[in-house]
């Protein structure tokens, strides 16, 4: 019995060593939220199914990243973007198209407009105001302070 509770917890803290070593040498912070980002990769922030339609989260983004599920998003809504534009990864968009909502049942974040409000406020104010905390970090998505800044840059000229 001794044994079986040894080798339970070795393999815990083994398993938990692992991530913080991994997560570590891919420049995130295991231990870190995403109000220190000094140090580490930041998450997008995305609107989980938990979202029950309040609305309280568009007006507060600074990039107007967030859109009303069945809605249209545009580049240039909220942005000083408008008509021919290139990212820095060689794709190309008209900045004035409009684009499939990414949710038609509830609000959404345009991933390539948001900045986890990097530039403007200390923290994301999606999340700060969600009565369902509902808006999270995104680990599909993961960008540094750096990449935040320039996003936010190339979206306000
Ligand atoms: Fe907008 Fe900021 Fe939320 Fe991103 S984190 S969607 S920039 S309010
Ligand atoms: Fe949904 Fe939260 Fe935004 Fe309300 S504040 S619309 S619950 S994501």
């Amino acid at each position: 019995m001794f044994l079986i509770i040894i080798c339970a917890f070795s393999k815990f803290f083994h398993k938990r060593f692992v991530i913080v070593i991994t997560t570590y040498l891919k420049g995130s912070c295991y231990i870190c939220t995403s109000k220190n980002r000094k140090h580490f990769t930041a998450m997008a922030i995305m609107i989980t199914d938990e979202c029950i339609n309040c609305g309280a989260c568009e007006p507060e983004c600074p990039n107007n990243a967030i859109y009303e599920g069945g809605v249209e998003w545009r580049f240039s809504d909220g942005t000083d973007l408008s008509g021919h534009i290139s990212g820095k990864n060689g794709s190309e968009a008209d900045a004035d198209a409009e684009n499939e909502p990414k949710s038609m049942d509830v609000y959404y974040i345009v991933t390539d407009k948001c900045t986890e409000c990097v530039g403007f406020h200390d923290e994301p104010q999606c999340a700060a105001v969600c009565p369902v905390d509902c808006c999270v970090d995104d680990p599909d998505f993961r960008e540094s302070e750096e990449a935040l800044l320039e996003k936010k840059e190339f979206l306000h000229v």
